[in-house]
């Protein structure tokens, strides 16, 4: 392992705001990336400081992904949960707006994670005052993702949160991270990935996302076949692809939606 992986470098102001008692939020989708950020900074933040927020999304989520976020967390570390307030699916949403979610509209990601997480923390912020207003909000968003990511700060003050008493910064400590890093650092601390990776999945979040790769849509279409019915069915419903590519997901993924041979019911942990 090499010793930055060991190190998360931190900025003198994240420094200074954890010396002086600042609550420190890991978001956590219980995916890899998420899975080493918490490793690392549970060796660096006390443990009183630190709570875990997961913005639940049903049944498009992963099987088995909060049991795997509890399974994982440091001792002591709370988890809290942030759902969004409608009560309403990210599917049923879908078809309300006949529009799947885009990457120059990804609401998604603000109504069903961000802005969910949010208020959460707001309230947890309010609901702890020993820490005084200040927050750290701790994501797993890597540079070498995508070249979106890669132009992020690392570092910067949230102003929206910085409001009400609140001092509020955004962090994202495995910023510079490998994949290779992320899985080093997940296998030496003595824990494994969620089972989707080892089941051929590259990214964990929603089983069927708009960023997803072709090879990504067609392993979630083997492994979660019923899902993958619903959701080829509801684009034939709204008449819009979840793919940007305009293709229907059957097209995408080369899997009949239909059923039958080559689906597999692997929904589950493999090999546990
Ligand atoms: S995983 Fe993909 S589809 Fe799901 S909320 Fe995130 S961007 Fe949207």
């Amino acid at each position: 392992m090499s010793s930055r992986i060991a190190d998360v470098p931190v900025p003198p102001r994240c420094n200074e705001m954890i010396r002086a008692g600042a609550l420190v939020a890991i978001n956590t989708s219980g995916g890899k990336d998420s899975q080493a950020m918490t490793i690392l900074l549970a060796r660096i933040v006390p443990r009183d400081q630190i709570v875990a927020v997961h913005a639940p999304l049903g049944e498009v989520e992963w099987p088995g992904t909060i049991e795997h976020i509890a399974a994982t967390l440091p001792a002591g570390v709370p988890l809290i949960f942030a759902p969004v307030a409608s009560g309403k699916t990210l599917l049923e949403r879908v078809e309300e707006r006949g529009l799947w979610p885009s990457n120059s509209a990804r609401w998604c990601t603000s109504d069903f994670k961000s802005g969910p997480i949010q208020r959460e923390l707001r309230r947890y912020l309010k609901a702890h005052p020993r820490f005084g207003g200040r927050l750290v909000n701790a994501m797993g968003m890597r540079a070498e993702e995508s070249p979106a990511r890669a132009r992020k700060a690392p570092w910067r003050r949230n102003d929206r949160m910085s409001v009400a008493g609140r001092e509020v910064f955004d962090w994202l400590p495995v910023f510079d991270l490998s994949t290779e890093d992320v899985f080093r650092v997940i296998r030496h601390a003595g824990q494994s990935p969620h089972w989707a990776y080892a089941a051929g999945m590259s990214r964990l979040s929603c089983s069927f996302c708009i960023l997803a790769s072709r090879a990504d849509l067609r392993r979630a279409a083997q492994l979660r076949p019923d899902l993958y019915r619903t959701y080829a069915a509801l684009e034939r419903r709204i008449g819009h692809t979840l793919s940007p590519t305009h293709r229907p997901l059957s097209e995408v993924t080369g899997v009949s939606p239909v059923g039958g041979s080559g689906h597999q019911d692997l929904t589950g942990p493999i090999g546990a």
